[in-house]
C-alpha cells in the first residue's frame, strides 16, 4: 500500500507486510517518525511519532531570506 508522509509529502511505499499494521513508520525522505494504523490495506489513521520536533504547520512557514 501507498501512503504520504505527513510531513514533506513523499509517497512511502509499504509492504504487504503493513496490510494490517499499527506502529510507526519512518520517512525515508525527511525521517519523521509517523504512528499509523492500517487496517485490511486502508489507512485508518497517521499520527506524528513521539519524537517529532515540530508540527507539520510548522514546517511549511519557512523564513524568509533576502538576498
Ligand atoms: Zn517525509
Amino acid at each position: 500500500m501507498i501512503i504520504h508522509c505527513m510531513y514533506c509529502g513523499h509517497t512511502i511505499d509499504l509492504s504487504e507486510a503493513y496490510d494490517d499494521y499499527q506502529g510507526p513508520v519512518r520517512c525515508a525522505v525527511c525521517k519523521s517518525l509517523m504512528m499509523i494504523r492500517v487496517e485490511s490495506g486502508q489507512l485508518r489513521g497517521m499520527d506524528a511519532g513521539p519524537g517529532a520536533k515540530a508540527a507539520p504547520a510548522a514546517l511549511k512557514a519557512r523564513p524568509t531570506n533576502p538576498g
